[in-house]
């Protein structure tokens, strides 16, 4: 990315909001936008994926405060034309070409940059946007790696207790063959010709002129004459790495582990990226589950629901005894204490148990007759307050 894309850049209009927007409408507006442009809603889609990065690079900014304001402030400083042709005084008769990198590089012009709050501002914005992978880049300072997103299914009773699973990543690296500079073993790359190894050219554009990164040489500086074998000049190659990921007991479906530093490694001295794993989470058979307390359906005749039973159930390591008492309505809940998910502190939840009153779709003539016999016996079930309202209505 070149200065001068972030300059003209409108994170505003990206997000189509106001420039007075709140903060709860630019979030708003960037979970619609990024829902819509998803990748995964457009698979195959470039357009689609463009405007999905375009709309997170924009809410990086417009998405934190602090960011947002130092964004507004250099942009009102640009519109004033502060940054115009000779405005840094440099004596020169016309002033010298102004360069963008110079204002961020930190190099010492004007007092406002010193504190270096937009070089941090930028280049921990844009290190993660870049397409392409670990090798030469255009930014010359330490790069943040990227974040990586992946994710992992998980069997509904690992999930319950925890697990710890190797997961296999493949990622850009550095080539080892030539150590990433994509020249062939024994040969160095030289200095581009275009720009003679400043890795930039500067373009002048009305009033403006603008420095950008060298076409030729992608602004490395160098071009490399016979390529690397391995990696066929571009000096990143695709690296797997397997990494024991521990799911702690009582992950849920659809959370989000963030794994500090795991991610991509930074460049030139960044720090690494993080590792995003999202969970998936296998249904069981059997069991559901609520937070932390797993479920169980268990069928009970209506004798046993009347005189009451002991049920022997398994919970998801064993089994355990309930006793129903006598007079059970179906759809009740008994509580097995401390049979759900157990955290690491110790803190547990329980196995809730519904009792499901089954009625035979058929019965034997003795249990027919039985059935006769205990109807004769029993009051009718409570209706009057039902048998009113039907006389009412006619
Ligand atoms: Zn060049
Ligand atoms: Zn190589």
């Amino acid at each position: 990315m070149s200065s001068k894309d972030w300059i003209e850049k409108d994170f505003y209009a990206t997000l189509g909001v106001e420039k007075s927007a709140s903060s709860d409408e630019i979030k708003k507006s960037y979970r619609k936008l990024a829902r819509e442009s998803h990748p995964d809603h457009n698979p195959g889609d470039p357009l689609a994926e463009e405007r999905f990065k375009g709309v997170s690079e924009a809410y990086a900014v417009l998405g934190d405060d602090t960011k947002r304001r130092e964004y507004d402030e250099m942009r009102s400083l640009f519109g004033s034309g502060a940054f115009r042709r000779g405005a840094r005084g440099t004596g020169q008769p016309g002033g010298a070409p102004f360069d963008v990198s110079d204002l961020f590089g930190g190099g010492g012009g004007d007092t406002r940059f010193g504190g270096g709050g937009f070089t941090d501002l930028f280049s921990s914005i844009f290190s993660g946007g870049g397409a392409g992978g670990a090798g030469p880049t255009r930014a010359r300072g330490p790069a943040r790696g990227r974040d990586v997103e992946t994710e992992v299914a998980l069997d509904f009773g690992d999930a319950v207790r925890g697990v710890t699973l190797p997961l296999t990543l493949r990622a850009p690296g550095v080539c080892d063959t030539c150590h990433g500079n994509g020249a062939k073993p024994g040969t160095q790359p030289t200095a581009c010709p275009v720009c003679h190894g400043a890795g930039v050219t500067t373009r002048d554009q009305g009033s403006f002129s603008f420095s950008e990164p060298c076409r030729n040489c992608q602004g490395v500086g160098t071009v490399v004459e016979e390529k690397c074998p391995e990696c066929h000049g571009t000096g990143g190659v695709t690296k797997t790495r397997t990494l024991n990921v521990r799911f702690p007991a009582g992950v849920a479906d659809g959370q989000r582990i963030r794994l500090a530093g795991r991610g991509e490694p930074g460049q030139r001295g960044g720090p690494a990226g993080d590792l995003f794993v999202q969970v998936k989470v296998r249904p069981d058979d059997l069991f559901g589950r609520t937070g932390d307390d797993l479920t169980l359906a268990v069928p009970i005749t209506f004798a046993e629901a009347v005189l009451g039973v002991d049920l022997r159930v398994p919970t998801l390591d064993g089994a355990v005894t309930l006793r129903v008492p006598p007079g059970t309505p179906s759809g009740r809940v008994l509580r097995a204490r401390g049979k759900g998910v157990v955290r690491r502190d110790g803190q547990a939840g329980d196995l809730l148990v519904t009792l499901d009153v089954v009625v035979p779709a058929t019965v034997s003539d003795e249990a027919r007759a039985a059935l006769e016999s205990f109807a004769g016996a029993t009051p009718p079930a409570a209706r009057e307050h039902l048998d009113a309202r039907v006389r009412r209505v006619g």
